[in-house]
């Protein structure tokens, strides 16, 4: 295999943005994340590729539970926020407000538009990344008009 095609070639999947999350209280980690999906309709399933020595993947591994939070066309600024640790201050990560989650009590940045909240089913550890495949538990909408944030757009690859 040539690996600058398998680059270019993976670089062409879409993508969009969102921040993943988990923990609760004083233990907590946000960090944008773009290997997301929904993966069946009934249960309602999504999953998400975690880096392995990340916070946010210890967090989740631990407590069975996640949220993403949806970014929004404009909100570039917030996901470059979250590229790095995670620094809770006065009910913000990272200067942005969040809430905890009803079902999950996982922070929610209630600036972006749309959010779920997932508890892990199954767990596949392979790579540097860690798959979560999780059921949708909750879920909430804060701006119906809201258009979502495509990696494309931004400029940025997290592929290859
Ligand atoms: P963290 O691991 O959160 O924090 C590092 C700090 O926390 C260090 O100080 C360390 O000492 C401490 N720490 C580390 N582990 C622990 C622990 N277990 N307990 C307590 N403290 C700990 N990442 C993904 O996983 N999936 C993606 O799909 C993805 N897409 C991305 C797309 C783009 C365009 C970019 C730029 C990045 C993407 N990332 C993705 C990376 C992700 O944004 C960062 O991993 C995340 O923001 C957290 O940063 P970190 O791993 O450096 O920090």
């Amino acid at each position: 295999m040539d690996a600058q095609i398998k680059k270019t070639a993976l670089r062409l999947f879409t993508y969009g943005l969102y921040i993943g999350t988990s923990g609760t209280g004083a233990d907590v980690a946000a960090g944008t994340i773009n290997w997301v999906s929904q993966a069946s309709f009934q249960p309602p399933l999504v999953m998400a590729a975690v880096k392995a020595d990340s916070h946010l993947h210890q967090l989740i591994e631990t407590t069975g539970q996640f949220a993403i939070n949806v970014l929004s066309a404009d909100q570039k600024e917030i996901a470059q926020d979250f590229f790095r640790p995670t620094k809770q201050e006065n009910n913000t990560l990272n200067g942005h407000p969040y809430e905890s989650g009803s079902a999950t009590g996982v922070p929610l940045l209630t600036e972006l538009p749309a959010w779920v909240e997932v508890k892990v089913t199954d767990t596949v550890k392979r790579g540097d990344h860690t798959v979560f495949i999780g059921e949708v538990i909750d879920a909430g909408i804060r701006d119906e008009n809201a258009k979502a944030l495509d990696m494309w757009n931004t400029g940025w690859f997290y592929a290859g």
